[in-house]
């Protein structure tokens, strides 16, 4: 998703873009109006195998790599696989064209934090062997291959640290919390919020994300830098859910569920003094423009019509009448109450 919005505003400044995908999880519908340019090509091919050959290469972005939790859980052994061998290839790549490379790394290598919020300083908080580890620990070692390059080869890489990114062009299966509650408020099912929705998140609207990818590769002063991206704007889980059960107009109810992949960080938010500095960058799109965004492109999508706006309790996941489902499998528990910033630091554990 992101990798093609990156394509489309590549292409609109004029440069010819060559795409590697073994679409493990992206959609080559999400490159429609890319494959119609002169200045595009598309290779499907496994950064993990022998890399074709190539014209000259200026600069090399590396985004291969499953990063939803349900998606990376589904293909760990891959997922390790890409960002080892994967990142190797591509730095050798880019050490022969003597070209600039961008390995895009993730908020996941702080784990679940206990510094808050996350600075690039920061050195985390992961298990090296718990259910979030074959992505945790692929970034922090694709981090390290790529300064290892810079320090010993000299080449000329940065490492982005992407937090969490949501917009047009989500596989609507992809697990993650935007895509999951838009999706299920649109079908008017149950909206999932795994735990009680207390942890924490910020949401960076794709575009966004995107020029902040293309100024860290481009901006002087980024060879073998560590950089943040992403919104510094968090809000809880339950904030989001109910946010978008508003916007989208449902009746759907909230369904306090299990977390679909365990070791779930309790709070996440970038500090990104570092981009602000080098870049010159910070999300210009709030949260509910960029929501607004997609909801329209899942409407069209899933192929829904508007539905009319319904009034909603404030701070709870019952309608009116129902009475509180309690505790069952899945879990049902009382949320935080909403409309709340959450203090900094880690809210209690559900
Ligand atoms: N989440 C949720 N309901 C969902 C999907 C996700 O409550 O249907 C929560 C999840 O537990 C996590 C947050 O939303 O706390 C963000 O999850 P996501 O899968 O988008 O990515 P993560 O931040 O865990 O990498």
């Amino acid at each position: 998703m992101i990798g093609s919005h990156l394509c489309d505003y590549l292409l609109a400044r004029g440069h010819e873009v060559i795409c590697l995908d073994n679409l493990v999880t992206g959609r080559l519908a999400n490159l429609t109006a890319s494959l119609a340019h002169p200045r595009f090509c598309f290779v499907q091919h496994d950064v993990i195998l022998e890399l074709p050959p190539f014209p000259r290469l200026d600069h090399v972005y590396h985004l291969a790599s499953p990063a939803s939790p349900p998606g990376y859980t589904r293909v760990p052994i891959e997922t390790l696989r890409v960002n080892g061998e994967g990142t190797r290839r591509l730095l050798e790549l880019t050490h022969r064209h003597g070209a600039r490379m961008l390995y895009s790394s993730t908020s996941q290598t702080y784990g679940d934090p206990l510094e808050h919020p996350q600075s690039e300083e920061y050195r985390g908080n992961v298990s090296c062997t718990g259910p979030r580890s074959m992505y945790d620990e692929a970034k922090r070692y694709g981090e390290a291959l790529t300064v290892a390059y810079v320090r010993h080869h000299g080449v000329d890489a940065r490492v982005v640290r992407i937090f969490n990114t949501y917009g047009p062009r989500s596989d609507p299966e992809d697990g993650r919390l935007v895509v999951n509650l838009i999706t299920q408020a649109l079908r008017r099912r149950p909206m999932t919020v795994y735990g009680n929705g207390t942890q924490t998140r910020s949401l960076c609207y794709v575009t966004d994300l995107v020029d902040g990818l293309v100024r860290a590769m481009d901006a002087p002063g980024t060879k073998g830098e560590v950089i943040n991206l992403g919104s510094p704007e968090e809000h809880t889980v339950l904030e989001f859910a109910q946010m978008l059960r508003e916007m989208t107009g449902s009746d759907s109810e909230l369904l306090f569920t299990e977390p679909a992949v365990g070791d779930d960080p309790h709070v996440r938010c970038p500090e990104i003094r570092k981009a602000r500095a080098l870049l010159g960058w910070e999300p210009q799109i709030g949260v509910r423009e960029g929501f607004l965004r997609t909801i329209d492109y899942f409407r069209a999508e899933l192929g829904v019509t508007p539905a009319p706006a319904v009034p909603h309790p404030a701070s709870d996941g019952n309608r009116p009448g129902e009475p509180d489902p309690g505790p069952s499998t899945p879990r049902s528990s009382a949320p935080a109450p909403a409309g709340r910033r959450p203090a900094p630091g880690r809210p209690s554990p559900p």
